[in-house]
């Protein structure tokens, strides 16, 4: 498989070159030349092969020849080797479950991925490649997870100071030897302009082989779309094609999902569930992306103004705003009916959201006409937020078995200003 850049003024690459560059030359996204088409026995017989076995069907042609067969297969294994579970809450509503991996949020199955074929290429070319992320909470915690101890790969991550929850600290600070944690006395966007910086830096650039862990990256990116189809061979409507609602940041978990079905994964239609930093409704309305300055919300993981994977959705449907518009919708909802969301479906079932989960459950509720049914994501794992799920619920969360080590860890982090001169200094002269 070739990718092509987004921005069409770069030349196509392989897998292996997309993921370590990460953002192509030209700033544009890498996409596949072309998405591959499933076959009808693949699909008839999802319900039976395990999720091993449906990933490396899915994931193969996109690797192509750049890693071998066993080594593919064991990276998907180590990817995945956690529970996906689809659960019911209504009559018409499931929930697919995607916290159950080692740091509690989605980003842990692309983070785990990414990092094991990094592993695997740089071994073969024994040059050492600089992973540099900004986070406002769970990619750090998840690249710093995925990546720990990872060979001929280093991770520098950098979080705003006093922005990031207690749990989210601790899985930032107590990684590998490989992952260095700057705590940046400024806010997110200053996290996220330092590393920005630092990919067009002529100097860095020649001194490191520096990429990218957002989902801009391919190897991040594509691996999501497996959520899907595990959602799929557990949906027990078999006549009923699913509505899939996605609470959405920056549109790469659900881009992945619209690449899925455009694959031939049979899906309904998809919502994009926003916080009100929805820009995406007014995309499907005017045809035209306007950014908009960020608001923060109780959902902060999706406080995002300016959605670097929109560009990605386009390509999947040749940017035809009508086909567009067929399959996809968008939906704002307000911290007041976050809140009461995840208030009510505690109350009434029992089921305790996170307030990303919530706003998924409130958009597809929202959307669901008679004789549909759907399934929502439940993006991180509530307690990632005690002090927003606590305040709402009443009650007090448990600490679940997977953080518990790490408060007996050291935590590491290096005060930094924010300033790009200062972290570049610090890259070349340690
Ligand atoms: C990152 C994140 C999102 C948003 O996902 P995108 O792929 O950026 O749209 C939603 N929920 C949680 C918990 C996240 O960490």
């Amino acid at each position: 498989m070739k990718y092509y850049s987004t921005n069409g003024n770069s030349e196509l690459v392989d897998f292996r070159e997309a993921t370590l560059k990460g953002q192509a030359p030209d700033k544009g996204l890498y996409f596949p030349v072309n998405i591959p088409e499933l076959n009808a026995s693949l699909l008839s017989d999802m319900y039976v092969l395990s999720k091993e076995e449906i990933a490396y069907e899915i994931m193969q042609p996109y690797i192509g020849s750049c890693i071998n067969k066993n080594s593919l297969q064991d990276i998907i294994a180590e990817t995945i080797a956690f529970t996906f579970p689809l659960i019911q809450l209504d009559e018409d509503s499931y929930v697919l479950e995607l916290f159950h991996g080692p740091t509690l949020a989605f980003k842990d199955v692309g983070a785990r991925f990414m990092s094991r074929c990094l592993g695997y290429f740089s071994k073969l070319h024994s040059k050492k490649t600089t992973v540099l992320v900004a986070t406002s909470g769970d990619t750090g915690g998840a690249v710093a997870n995925g990546f720990a101890n990872v060979e001929g790969v280093e991770v520098i991550i950098l979080y705003p100071a006093g922005k990031v929850s207690p749990v989210q600290e601790l899985q930032l600070t107590t990684g590998g030897n490989n992952i260095t944690a700057f705590r940046v006395n400024g806010s997110f966007d200053d996290c996220q302009a330092m590393v920005k910086t630092a990919f067009t830096d002529a100097d860095l650039n020649k001194a490191l082989q520096l990429t990218s862990a957002n989902s801009i990256n391919i190897a991040r990116w594509l691996p999501q779309q497996l959520y899907y189809f595990f959602a799929l061979q557990q949906w027990p409507e078999k006549k009923i094609s699913p509505m899939v609602s996605v609470p959405s940041g920056n549109l790469g978990n659900i881009a992945a999902g619209l690449l899925a079905k455009k694959s031939g994964l049979a899906l309904n239609k998809f919502i994009a569930a926003c916080n009100i930093n929805d820009t995406i409704s007014n995309f499907l309305e005017t045809g035209k992306h306007n950014a908009i300055q960020t608001k923060m919300t109780i959902s902060n993981a999706m406080d995002v103004g300016n959605p670097s994977n929109l560009v990605r959705i386009m390509e999947i449907y040749k940017s035809n705003p009508d086909i567009i518009k067929t399959i996809l919708k968008g939906s704002t909802h307000t911290d007041e009916e976050t809140a009461d969301t995840i208030s009510s479906v505690f109350r009434g079932k029992g089921y305790l959201l996170d307030p990303h989960g919530a706003v998924g459950y409130a958009a597809l509720k929202k959307e669901l006409k008679e004789k549909e049914k759907g399934f929502f994501l439940a993006t991180a794992h509530p307690v990632k937020f005690p002090a927003t799920v606590e305040t709402i619920t009443g009650i007090k969360l448990e600490i679940p078995d997977a953080i518990k080590p790490l408060y007996a860890l050291p935590q590491k982090m290096t005060d930094i200003e924010p300033s790009f001169l200062a972290l570049k200094e610090w890259l070349l002269n340690r």
